[in-house]
């Protein structure tokens, strides 16, 4: 059975980094019909916090990567917190013990300096070359008496190779000359993270474990070493590549928003965040790049994962959102528009024609939910009743495009104007065309200088459906005169 998991430590908020590996094990979990596992990695007990695990659950909820087990859900192989399994650590330290796969180090903390120092004026590797590898049982049975504290180190063949073959990178071998034993259990009695893992993921029954390699290549050397001792089999590897800037250096806060919260605040959908991120190392082997996540599951293959890194491209997530807004369902997209709209105080109430034909009008021009605002307020920022006729606007306008705004101005004043409008679009397009006749002016001689007067811009969605909107907003009072 496929079983994996996303094991975050939980000592900050959830980067685009973390997501995009929490995606992939979705994804592989998903296409596999296995299990999607989260384990809450948190022996770092100082900078683990609960507040940090519940806002990682949460962005892990909002991108929609539900998990199988873990945190809030349950499951067999709980718990699903690291700081809640001392005990299992515990009892495997003892039989590494007992196996001889490990030994006790008395070593203090001074003399560990000194062997480093040592090491670094040798240029050697800081490898620990203390007695205790090879100490007797009487030497233990001496600092054991005595009271002194001790940890557990692990007993690293001195020489060979170790290979694991990566789903992602193919053969990965490391020599073991260059590698110190290193401690398991600290002399408190906290295991370490490395031996965490290994019993983790043997004890969870993980059969894939897919993560960064930049962070966790050196990891997996120390974690086949304990699978081999503890006697366990190993699970397959895939290791993916780090997100990187445009610069190719690692993706960081000064490029700009890098965790998932920020995106949500900055008005993506999380359809697009998964998307995106889902192609940062992926593809499908096609020019497509629109998935939704399920079609993502169906295509999904860890063969296809780059062994290269990916550049985070924020303007091409910012296109793609625009793609996933639009493609939304109608109603989905009123829904965000109008809340956006009522949560923003851009508008007064929710007349529902109002924000249907508000949405229509302006989703093209909208990438991120965020947008829906300014892109309205713009609109309505020129109300057509006010500007038209308000005694200091009839000189500027009549000045800079005096033919067409006399015109205009009559034919608001004179009712014709609010009269066709009170019948849509039909009737607007009928009144334009004999404002033309009359003018006899057409195609951009007509509307630029009736898309500057009514709305006080150059550029905007459809006009007529502009002004429409405008003169709704203004009949109705929807638009709420505190707001902007
Ligand atoms: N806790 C590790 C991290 O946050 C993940 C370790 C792993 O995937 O093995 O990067």
């Amino acid at each position: 059975e496929v079983r994996v998991r996303f094991a975050p430590s939980p000592t900050g908020n959830l980067h685009v980094g973390g997501a995009r590996t929490a995606l992939f094990n979705y994804l592989f979990a998903r296409s596999q019909g296995g299990k999607f596992v989260l384990r809450i990695e948190d022996t770092d007990l100082e900078r683990s916090t609960r507040k940090s695990e519940e806002a990682m659950l949460n962005d892990l909820s909002w991108l929609g990567l539900n998990w199988d087990e873990g945190p809030s859900v349950g499951g067999d192989y709980g718990p699903y917190r690291q700081s809640e399994r001392n005990s299992l650590y515990k009892e495997y330290a003892e039989k590494l013990l007992e196996s001889g796969a490990v030994y006790r180090c008395f070593c203090s903390n001074e003399e560990l300096e000194q062997m480093k120092e040592r090491a670094k004026q040798m240029q050697l590797p800081p490898v620990y070359t203390g007695k205790w590898r090879t100490a007797s049982d009487e030497e233990i049975k001496q600092e054991l008496a005595k009271g002194t504290p001790y940890t557990y180190r692990f007993r690293v063949p001195k020489e060979g190779n170790l290979k694991i073959s990566d789903l992602i990178r193919g053969e990965v071998s490391w020599s073991l000359d260059t590698l110190g034993d290193f401690v398991i259990m600290r002399s408190n009695g906290q295991p370490v993270y490395n031996f965490c893992v290994t019993v983790d993921d043997t004890t969870m029954r993980i059969s894939h474990v897919i993560r960064l390699a930049e962070e966790h290549l050196p990891n997996t050397l120390r974690q086949a070493l304990i699978y081999k001792a503890l006697g366990f089999s190993m699970p397959s590897f895939a290791h993916v590549s780090l997100i990187l800037a445009p610069d190719r250096s690692k993706l960081s806060k000064r490029h700009g928003a890098t965790s998932v919260g920020q995106f949500r605040e900055m008005g993506y959908l999380p359809q697009a965040m998964v998307n995106y991120l889902a192609l940062l190392g992926w593809g499908d082997g096609t020019e497509n790049e629109f998935f939704t996540i399920d079609q993502l599951v169906e295509k999904f293959s860890i063969s296809r994962v780059n062994k290269s890194g990916a550049i985070f491209d924020s303007t091409k997530l910012r296109w793609m959102n625009g793609q996933h807004l639009r493609a939304l369902p109608p109603e989905e997209l009123l829904k965000i528009f109008g809340d956006r709209w009522k949560c923003t105080s851009v508008l007064l109430e929710s007349e529902g024609i109002f924000i249907q034909d508000a949405t229509e009008l302006l989703k093209d021009g909208v990438d991120l939910i965020t947008e829906a605002d300014t892109a309205l307020s713009n609109l309505l920022s020129y109300p057509l009743y006010t500007t038209l006729s308000s005694e200091e606007c009839k000189p500027i306008v009549q000045d800079k495009l005096s033919e067409v705004a006399a015109s205009l101005i009559s034919a608001y004043d004179g009712g014709e104007l609010p009269a066709a409008l009170e019948e849509g679009h039909a009737g607007w397009q009928k009144w334009v065309k004999g404002f033309g006749k009359l003018l006899k002016r057409k195609g951009k001689s007509l509307f630029m200088p009736l898309r500057v007067l009514l709305t006080g811009k150059l550029h905007g969605p459809d006009m007529g459906g502009s002004i429409l909107l405008i003169y709704k907003a203004g009949l109705w009072g929807v638009v709420n005169p505190e707001a902007g």
